[in-house]
């Protein structure tokens, strides 16, 4: 299809910067920070399943490219570009021209060009799917097996917007706009957290970021660092919006909510005066949320210091 080409100069073609070569060869070529290891990730996204078919392209397109930055954040790694898979049921050059420019925008901010990619016609649901390369140092890249026993868990920004948002529009909540109003931006205008990522390196042992929920995505720490963790309910930052919730939904909406997309890392304490040093230098709120201890397993503590039981599990796409 002659105009598959079209499309793509129309809507995907950017001058890459400097010394990269972009979209419109074979492969795209883009150097390496000498000493550096390439960092890559790559998330797929289904119209009706990872947003809403209706849902503003603008959004969609920056939303597929933050999901992804946000891996490099909490592997605290350098965005150096990204590619684009687009399998589409029709084209529509209004919405993808919408896309096009929430996609680059946020691209712009990152230092993280598009540079090459496929496009298709497809007989399913919209598909979507975004690699992105990075560069980290490997001695101080954030893997997840690096917690240690005494570290103190801190997470960035705040917790349960996006799940509560996700809710309110499943209508899976009653119906509260001031309530939406409040908490969508999270659920459809994410921020990676690329900035905090790198001032990380070297001060942080472990890092992830929470697009499964923290309890899960945290779970994921211990189990390949070998170690356990206890959580002080009480002290998991909430975002505005969730005043008011039944207790069960709050919990959930902390614990379970998925697509935060803030890093939760864990560091020695006596780092705790530079970490807060980085986040103020990121602009990024940071809380300690709890400690790493030998052994297995999440404990979640209330007020009183008694362990709450059955934490909400995060999200599983084969549960
Ligand atoms: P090839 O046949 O070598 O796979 P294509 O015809 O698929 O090349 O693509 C032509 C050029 O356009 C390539 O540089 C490719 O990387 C780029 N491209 C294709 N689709 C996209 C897209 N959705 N976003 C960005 N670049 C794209
Ligand atoms: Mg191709």
């Amino acid at each position: 299809m002659a105009s598959e080409f079209d499309l793509i100069a129309r809507h995907f073609t950017r001058t890459a910067p400097g010394d990269i070569l972009g979209v419109g060869d074979d492969c795209a070529l883009f150097p390496v920070p000498e000493g550096m290891r390439v960092a890559v990730s790559k998330d797929l996204l289904i119209a009706g399943r990872h947003f809403y078919p209706d849902a503003d392209p603008r959004a969609v397109g920056h939303k597929a490219l933050a999901v992804n930055l946000s891996d490099l954040a909490a592997m605290g790694a350098q965005p150096l570009g990204c590619l684009l898979g687009l399998a589409l049921p029709a084209r529509d050059d209004a919405w993808l021209a919408a896309f096009a420019e929430g996609f680059h925008a946020l691209a712009r901010a990152h230092g993280c060009p598009l540079i090459g990619g496929d496009t298709t016609r497809s007989p399913h649901d919209l598909t979507l799917s975004v690699t992105v390369f990075g560069a980290v140092p490997a001695d101080t890249a954030l893997r997840r097996d690096g917690a240690c026993v005494d570290d103190d868990i801190w997470v960035s920004g705040a917790l349960g917007a996006a799940d509560v948002a996700y809710r309110l529009l499943d209508g899976q909540l009653p119906a509260d706009a001031a309530r939406l109003a409040l908490t969508r931006r999270a659920l459809e205008w994410p921020q990676p957290r690329v900035a905090l990522g790198l001032a990380l390196r070297g001060l942080a042992h472990a890092a992830i970021d929470l697009s499964d929920g923290l309890g899960q995505d945290l779970g994921h720490i211990l189990t390949a660092s070998g170690v356990a963790a206890e959580l002080l309910f009480e002290s998991l930052p909430r975002a505005a919006g969730l005043d008011g919730l039944p207790p069960a939904v709050l919990r959930q909406a902390l614990l379970g909510g998925g697509d935060v997309y803030e890093l939760c890392f864990t560091a020695s304490p006596a780092r705790r005066a530079e970490i807060e040093a980085a986040g103020a230098a990121c602009g990024v709120p940071l809380t300690r949320i709890g400690r790493i201890q030998a052994g297995q397993g999440l404990v979640l503590r209330d007020a009183q210091g008694q362990a709450i039981e059955q934490l909400p599990g995060g999200f599983d796409h084969f549960a």
